[in-house]
């Protein structure tokens, strides 16, 4: 690979990571992202100095705290500069100096900062999934979608070649933002009436159009069923967590019998879930991922299973 590439990959998506940070605080709180310029620490609500504020560095030299009020400072700050320079790597190294690379650091900056809004607010700030449907759509018109309409409609349209191959990317594009904005429209319909609460709001089915808009059709069907396996494993893990937990709690502090204990953290267990909504974007972001990087290999050696 490149050394240039892959410099300018590492700083500049520690540099955006850094800023990915600024949204993922702001956005779903309502306020701007440029204003006012300099981040302040959350508790003191001093302003941070710009040699306080670079990427990583600054995190493990105050060692994860404010340097006026010593208040700590969330490992998520580290971890989302260092993802987002693994990412950008990740991506330049897969498709080069093309503009497919500016279009994966794109979908995985929004992707990051989405899956960790959703998971510490349960929010899928419009700013983020709406602008990402928008630039979805515009790249598919530089970086061929190549998806169902660009394999099965005749290519014969009466403009040049190049112009054609561009409407039909553009087509699966939109194809793709359709397919799954109704998908989960429809599933979170379906688990509205089943289990009587929301458990996919608008946020997800906005998140899900601006994925498609990105990856077609495909791959979206794609990261719709794995993030349904993943999130599922995780429900039935987290009930048995809980169960466990539970159950060894109540023979230590109420001396029941293993037999009661266990019937009765069950029952706890169940009511708990009820209650607990699924940060179903978490899910459908991360397997987005999974999607652009490995998707089109499972998907080939899936059809040649069949
Ligand atoms: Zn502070």
């Amino acid at each position: 690979m490149d050394p240039f590439l892959a410099t300018a990959s590492v700083v500049l998506g520690l540099a955006l990571g850094s800023f990915l940070n600024v949204c993922i605080y702001r956005l779903p709180r309502g306020m701007s992202v440029l204003n006012p310029r300099w981040s302040a620490c959350p508790n003191c609500k001093q302003p941070i100095a710009f040699y306080d504020n670079v990427p990583v560095l600054s995190w493990l030299l105050l060692r994860g705290r404010c340097r006026k009020c010593k208040a700590p400072i969330s490992p998520r700050y580290l971890l989302i500069e260092v993802l987002t320079a693994a990412l950008f790597l990740a991506c330049s190294w897969q498709f080069g100096m093309t503009l497919a690379t500016l279009k994966y650091w794109t979908l995985a900056f929004l992707l990051l900062g989405l899956i960790f809004t959703d998971a510490e607010t349960k929010l899928l700030p419009d700013k983020m999934t709406l602008t990402g449907l928008g630039l979805g759509i515009v790249f598919s018109l530089f970086v061929p979608v190549n998806d169902l309409a660009a394999q099965f409609l005749p290519v014969s349209l009466p403009v040049s070649s190049d112009i054609s191959s561009r409407l039909l990317s553009l087509a699966d594009s939109l194809l793709g933002a359709a397919v799954g904005a109704s998908f989960i429209y429809g599933a979170g319909a379906i688990y509205l009436r089943a289990r009587g609460i929301e458990g996919m709001g608008f946020g997800d089915v906005k998140l899900m159009a601006m994925i498609g808009s990105f990856l077609g059709v495909k791959l979206t069907v794609f990261t719709i069923f794995a993030a349904s396996i993943a999130g599922s494993i995780f429900g039935v893990s987290t009930i048995l967590m809980v169960w466990v937990k539970r159950t060894r709690r109540f023979v230590e502090r109420r001396h029941l019998t293993l037999h009661d204990a266990r019937q009765r953290a069950w029952h706890s267990a169940q009511t708990m879930y009820r209650h607990y909504e699924m940060p179903f974007g978490v899910f459908l972001g991360s397997m987005a991922m999974l999607a652009f990087f490995f998707g089109k290999q499972f998907l080939d050696w899936y059809w040649r299973l069949l």
